[in-house]
């Protein structure tokens, strides 16, 4: 999906999708499954030039580090992107007062088409625990035996 700034020329936008997401694409092993990506929001023009506001529901499972176990993440909650033309980036023309603190996604675009999709895959790689764990003092597996040390110890400790 593609977002067209330039729709939000004539007034505020609606916009709601949902997202098929492709592990693949995500590239990170530790992600078991994912579910399609819901957005809603409003693209406004305003300075620097547009905004994106919005919710956004993300659901999935991580693999535990140490166990294998699904580790379930979810987020819900608002989301917001600052689109610049990057022609000011370029000519270092930043405007701080514009960009303000906490700001730190902006996307800076060359053509009123900007893709959405890799906007809404970092948003789900943020999710994503670095270093998954079904439970703070997961055990994990034996390396000897492979058993799954959570559910009591195995033959290899007692010898
Ligand atoms: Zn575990
Ligand atoms: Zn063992």
């Amino acid at each position: 999906m593609e977002l067209n700034l330039e729709e939000a020329f004539d007034g505020p936008v609606d916009l709601s999708h949902r997202f098929e997401i492709s592990a693949e694409r995500l590239d990170r092993p530790e992600l078991l499954q994912i579910e399609p990506v819901l957005f809603s929001g409003v693209l406004t023009k305003a300075p620097p030039g547009f905004v994106l506001d919005g919710e956004i529901e993300i659901r999935g499972a991580a693999i535990c580090s140490r166990c294998l176990a699904p580790v379930p993440f979810a987020r819900s909650g608002p989301v917001h992107w600052t689109f610049a033309p990057a022609h000011r980036r370029a000519a270092g023309e930043e405007d701080e007062a514009e960009l303000a603190e906490g700001d730190l996604d902006v996307v800076w675009y060359d053509d009123l088409r900007v893709p959405f999709e890799p906007l809404i895959d970092g948003e789900v790689q943020l999710e994503i625990p670095m270093k998954p764990l079904c439970r703070p003092d997961c055990l994990g597996l034996c390396p000897t035996c492979g058993a799954d040390r959570n559910a009591g110890p195995c033959d290899c400790q007692s010898k």
